[in-house]
């Protein structure tokens, strides 16, 4: 049998399945994949349900229905201010996975130089890689996460065609600074690159801190692809509905790769996605509250437990220093341990970074119900004392 694609294949099954299922082997509780416990807002499900009864159910428009890129142009302008023109600006996707997967692959010509940003969330690699993008890491570190700035400088040149910017940051629960997205705006204008903007957890920043888009910054309008995710902001990660928002020429191009890869996204989600994006100013505040408060609930719970807990100013993640607890292995044994041991499923830092010495943190999911939470520090607390 001749050998399949070489770049794909060399990837293992991601660690989020992997951990998964170790945790429904053990019937452990799982805060390892990063998805809430209970479907998102009744009414928002009730207009995809009534959408998909009501039809059509046949293929939407290739760049999604217009009351969905309407909604999320309007959503920019309400929360961040921007002025963009639905038809040639906003893109329907099947997830953000699929967003990003659309702007690498039609941005990146082979050769191009891709800036990315260690720890990375798992697809990001594999598909700058497939397109025939040259990766340029750069490392941010736990505990404080901050970005080397002369680092950064030196992984651009002329041959970058783009940056892949994370903010809020999985797994870390950075939030890049104004100065941080100041920073990288300069170096994206001088070497005149694109920005790829990955913000799944637009509205899930804590502490009353604004979530801020690169594609906002002066001169950024033109170099931004903005990505979003139904996902996230309402919490039904199985939705799999993304939007980018972009220039026209950039947008162009990502609708490339979105024409034969999927080419549309089921109408009735997309209707449903609409309906979620006109609600109230209340309901993304409300979000943001909850989290925050869960964020609090379990990061108490793991102090009390013995932890060292790394701030996280959003997302749904928390990261703890095994070592804290007096565990000396590796991060990936320690998940393996609670799972089989304490009862608890946590994801291995170092999963999210190509080697190197960070091998003792793991990330913890917040976005449980809070009993679980309790429970799961609980274990861990009985289990470490
Ligand atoms: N980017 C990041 C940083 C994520 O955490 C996720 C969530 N899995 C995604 C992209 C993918 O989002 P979606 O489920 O909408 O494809
Ligand atoms: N984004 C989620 C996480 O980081 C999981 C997504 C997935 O399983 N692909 O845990």
């Amino acid at each position: 049998m001749k050998e399949a694609n070489s770049i794909l294949s060399g990837y293992g099954t991601t660690i989020f399945t992997v951990m998964s299922a170790l945790a429904a082997e053990h019937g452990s509780i799982n805060l390892g994949q990063g998805f809430p416990d209970v479907d998102g807002p009744e009414d928002i499900r009730r207009a995809a349900a009534d959408a998909l009864m009501a039809g059509p159910n046949q293929y939407p428009p290739m760049l999604g229905i217009p009351e969905l890129r309407r909604a999320v142009a309007e959503h920019g302008k309400r929360f961040y201010g921007l002025e963009v023109d639905w038809r040639s600006q906003v893109m329907v996707t099947s997830g953000a996975t699929e967003a990003l997967a659309d702007c690498l692959l039609g941005l990146i010509e082979p050769g191009d130089e891709v800036v990315l940003i260690e720890p990375l969330y798992d697809s990001y690699l594999p598909m700058v890689r497939r397109a025939g993008g040259v990766p340029k890491m750069v490392r941010m570190e736990p505990p404080d996460w901050a970005l080397p700035r002369d680092a950064l400088a030196r992984a651009f040149s002329d041959k970058t065609k783009l940056i892949l910017l994370n903010s809020p940051h999985n797994p870390s629960g950075k939030v890049f600074t104004a100065d941080e997205l100041a920073f990288i705006a300069g170096l994206v204008e001088k070497h005149d690159a694109y920005a790829v903007c990955d913000e799944v957890y637009e509205h899930l920043v804590f502490d009353g801190r604004p979530h801020v888009p690169l594609i906002t910054l002066p001169g950024m309008g033109e170099r931004c692809l903005k990505i979003g995710s139904a996902g996230k902001t309402f919490s039904m990660t199985g939705w799999k509905l993304g939007y980018v928002t972009a220039a026209p020429e950039l947008l162009t191009a990502a609708a490339k790769a979105h024409q034969f890869i999927t080419f549309t996204t089921p109408p009735n989600l997309q209707q449903g996605g609409a309906y979620g994006l006109a609600k109230e100013d209340a309901y993304f505040h409300g979000l943001a509250a909850d989290m925050q408060a869960k964020r609090d609930l379990l990061s108490e719970g793991l102090v009390q437990a013995g932890f060292k807990v790394l701030p996280s100013a959003g997302t749904y993640f928390l990261t703890v220093d095994i070592r804290s607890v007096g565990f000396n292995g590796t991060d990936e044994e320690f998940c393996r341990h609670i799972t089989t041991d304490a009862g608890v499923t946590a994801v291995p830092m170092s999963a999210f970074y190509q080697g190197g010495e960070v091998d003792h943190f793991a990330r913890f999911c917040v976005c449980k119900n809070d009993d679980l939470l309790r429970e799961g520090a609980a274990r861990l607390q009985r289990h470490f004392a």
